[in-house]
């Protein structure tokens, strides 16, 4: 039978009710699913980050073809791999001669931009469909922030929170409040019962893609096995019910704490599975609405976690496609240091970033506090180049896609927007990582001291940053104390803190 719709199945699009199968017919529609080497290597994944998607691809072909679906797939390693989107939907095109191609919008601004120069490279018309699976899209968000001098999060949340209904009394927030993030900050002891995530034996499939990947990324950052990862829908299904089982009660409370020996705590580790469609984001908040109601699970975890995905995930999602291309180029504080080669080696007596970077190379997997307030509060007090620290959270993270990295990299973690995201930026001294963490007690440096060879780095460095970029921040009324404790400090103790961090900056390889 003749080809009515080529229908191309992206990597993070592995859901069944993707909006490119909404309207498809199995009989007359032909899906392509492709590994290519162009989204692989641009910026170079973590290993397990490539094998997860490989692995899930190829699992998720299966399935619709078990479903009845006619799916084309091609395997990195095919002789006739073009290596792109284009040269692949072009080869399809010449083989199957459709009426015309349609796929769900992508993910990057990048990959957007490539598909609508496709109806005149292909000559053929090219639907490029709603991504449903969010809840607003990229009109609504638009609509949403026209007008408005600031785009806060918080009140982008609650009219997200009216929309689906989630932790709603009617008109009122559930509880009283919209908000129980006062709630959630307790620093963790070390002697907490903590759960450990859902982990996957590696079938078949898996195996067979970590053989590949080995052998044809060896020069990829981060390590490959063990690897754990579910990487069917159904497993990330378990992997959920182990979460709202044994972790999501004290999610809320240690959301922003950090021990040395826990590498998740109470966090959910369900970013990649929802970010590549195995699992869907609303359908997530309702199973955690529901543990809530039924008494499994407290409000101020319920909301919090609901506040991640309906608020925070689709709040960046709708700034990147609001401020891309331009966004990935700002830099509002001109820094421009290169990137440690730490961030790759873990090579650092820094114990907090050698912690953050050594798991962040064996898991793929940092939760939030570590890549705010460890790696990318040093890299913005040291002045790293955003689009550097960009690359390398890209790289380095099982769930990382531009739309929802960069964002939270450039915007919320580094402001290198000038305070899009965030009415301050995060920046914080040794102080704060001793409060929420263990790490400072197995740590060479001193977090007490503030200036001198052994005091903690981050220490000088905060002082340092605030006084370098005085013109830019001074006039933010959220820092105004913190300017005025410089303004009474000692000359010399002033003295102290700038010798201090130059020091530190002049030893940065
Ligand atoms: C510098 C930096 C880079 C980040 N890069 C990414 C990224 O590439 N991909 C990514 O999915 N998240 C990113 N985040 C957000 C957040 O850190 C991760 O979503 C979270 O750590 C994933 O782990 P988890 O599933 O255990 O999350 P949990 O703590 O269990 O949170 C529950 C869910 O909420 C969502 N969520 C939480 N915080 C955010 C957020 N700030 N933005 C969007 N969704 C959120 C995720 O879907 C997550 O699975 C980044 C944050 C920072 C500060
Ligand atoms: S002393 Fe400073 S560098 Fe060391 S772990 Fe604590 S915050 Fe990190």
């Amino acid at each position: 039978m003749k080809t009515r719709s080529l229908i191309l199945i992206l990597g993070d699009q592995l859901s069944p009710a993707i909006s490119s199968l909404k309207a498809a017919d199995r009989q007359c529609d032909r899906l392509l699913m492709v590994e290519v080497a162009e989204e692989a290597t641009y910026v170079r994944h973590h290993r397990k980050k490539i094998a997860f998607l490989f692995s899930a691809m190829r699992h998720h072909a299966a399935a619709l073809r078990d479903a009845g679906w006619q799916v084309d797939y091609l395997q990195f390693d095919a002789a006739e791999n073009t290596g792109s989107f284009t040269g692949e939907v072009a080869r399809a095109v010449r083989r199957l001669r459709p009426q015309r191609v349609v796929v769900t919008e992508p993910g990057e601004w990048r990959v957007r931009a490539a598909m609508d120069r496709w109806p005149a490279e292909l000559g053929l018309p090219v639907e490029i469909l709603d991504d449903v699976r969010f809840l607003c899209s990229r009109a609504a968000f638009a609509d949403w922030a026209a007008g408005r001098k600031q785009l806060r999060m918080e009140f982008f949340y609650r009219e997200m929170r009216r929309k689906t209904g989630l932790l709603m009394d009617g008109e009122q927030p559930e509880g009283g409040k919209w908000n129980f993030d006062a709630q959630n900050r307790k620093p963790a002891k070390a002697d907490l019962f903590i759960p450990q995530p859902h982990r996957v034996e590696p079938d078949a499939i898996t195996k067979e893609v970590l053989t590949l990947v080995g052998a044809r990324f060896g020069d990829h950052f981060g390590d490959l096995t063990p690897f754990w990862f579910a990487v069917t829908a159904s497993e990330a299904e378990a992997a959920l019910d182990h979460f709202i089982e044994r972790a999501l009660p004290s999610f809320g409370d240690y959301q922003d704490a950090m021990l040395a020996d826990q590498r998740f705590l109470y966090h959910s580790v369900l970013s990649l599975y929802i970010n590549a469609g195995l699992l869907d984001p609303l359908a997530v908040c309702r199973r955690v609405e529901a543990a809530y109601r039924a008494g499994q699970a407290p409000l101020n975890a319920a909301e919090g976690f609901i506040r991640q995905i309906i608020g925070w995930r689709e709040y960046v999602r709708g700034l990147y496609w609001l401020k891309m291309p331009g966004y990935v180029e700002e830099n509002f504080f001109a820094a421009d240091r290169p990137l440690p080669d730490f961030y790759w080696t873990a090579d650092t007596q820094m114990a907090c970033l050698k912690a953050a970077i050594t798991q962040t190379r064996e898991e793929a997997y940092a939760h939030h506090i570590q890549r705010l307030m460890v790696t990318g509060n040093f890299a913005m007090l040291a002045g790293i180049n955003p689009k550097q620290v960009h690359e390398w959270y890209l790289a380095v993270y099982a769930d990382a896609y531009e739309w929802v990295e960069l964002p939270n990299t450039l915007g919320m973690s580094q402001f290198a927007d000038g305070g899009l995201l965030g009415s301050k930026p995060y920046a914080a001294s040794g102080n704060y990582i001793n409060r929420m963490s263990d790490y400072c007690g197995r740590c060479p440096y001193d977090v007490k001291q503030k200036t001198g060879e052994r005091a903690c780095p981050f220490n000088p460095l905060y002082w340092d940053f605030l006084v370098r970029n005085e013109d830019r921040l001074r006039g933010n009324p959220r820092l105004a104390q913190v300017y005025r404790t410089w303004d009474r400090m000692s000359e010399e103790k002033q003295r102290d803190y700038r010798e201090s961090a130059a020091g530190i900056l002049a030893k940065l390889k």
